[in-house]
């Protein structure tokens, strides 16, 4: 079988692409190795209109049900992508060794999320080093954690965890939080944040599990007591098999 276009990622690009080419009756199939995405992580999202505010997981199942009344496209979820190979057609191969093959490959796989790089940081993740609030707050309920980053996604990971957490620490590099205004003027409201700005993160201590943070703020080393780390730094393109791709296209 070859499909006029594969999509690669099933997030809002990925579905949204297959809505438009399903409807020019093109056969699509879309390889992702979830139905959501970054979406799907997002506990309310207020600003797509029409939406007043809905949980991530509650529009994507809306997206995937739109979707999903197309025959013309198929979804194969669970499939993480290799490598894509153009011999004529394009061939897109996944680790699992399933190839499949179309006359357009259209690439909407997102990003992952960025390390800071600091001691601790890979010896302790998901041992209280963890990059997705969503998935993970839940589990420090009454405990106390920070949130490194000042953007959206730091923004969002400190509101959801304050519901949860005891405390949280807001840990920013710059000498204010980057993200939209309305995110920010909530997090100054928490009485359980306290906001770090200025403040380098050295490194995360523990043994077995995460026991605190040591940064540096104004020029001053300071260790931070706390059982969870909620890192929100920004994200690189998840695309490394595109990159294959280009080398053999030429
Ligand atoms: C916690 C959080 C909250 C957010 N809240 C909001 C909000 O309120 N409002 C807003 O506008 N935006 C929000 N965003 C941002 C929004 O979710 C993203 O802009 C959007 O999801 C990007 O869509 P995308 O389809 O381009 O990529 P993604 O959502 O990243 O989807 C990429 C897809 O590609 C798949 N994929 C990646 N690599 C491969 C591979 N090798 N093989 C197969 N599949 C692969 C992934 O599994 C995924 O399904 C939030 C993001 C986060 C993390």
């Amino acid at each position: 079988m070859i499909y006029d276009t594969i999509i690669i990622g099933g997030g809002p690009a990925g579905l949204s692409a297959a809505i438009y080419l399903a409807r020019q009756k093109l056969k699509t199939l879309i390889l992702t190795i979830d139905v959501g995405g970054q979406t799907a992580l997002s506990s309310e999202i207020e600003n797509y209109l029409g939406f007043e505010s809905i949980n991530g997981m509650e529009f994507i199942e809306k997206c995937r049900k739109q979707v999903e009344k197309y025959q013309e496209v198929e979804i194969k979820e669970g499939v993480v992508v290799a490598k894509i190979k153009k011999n004529g057609f394009f061939t897109v191969a996944t680790t699992e060794g399933e190839s499949f093959q179309s006359k357009t490959v259209l690439i909407a796989s997102g990003k992952l999320p960025r390390t800071l790089g600091v001691k601790g940081e890979a010896e302790l993740s998901k041992k209280g080093v963890t990059y997705c609030a969503t998935c993970d707050a839940p589990l420090y309920r009454n405990k106390t954690t920070a949130v490194i980053g000042g953007g959206n996604s730091a923004l969002d990971a400190i509101l959801q965890l304050s519901k949860i957490a005891v405390k949280v620490y807001a840990i920013n590099k710059n000498p204010d939080f980057k993200g939209d205004e309305i995110l920010r003027q909530r997090v100054k409201e928490c009485k359980n944040v306290e906001i770090i700005n200025n403040a380098e993160t050295l490194e995360i201590m523990g043994d077995k599990k995460v026991s605190g943070v040591k940064i540096k703020v104004n020029g001053q080393e300071k260790t931070i007591n706390l059982e969870g780390v909620f890192i929100e730094v920004g994200s690189n393109p998840s695309s490394g098999f595109a990159e294959t791709e280009k080398k053999q296209v030429e």
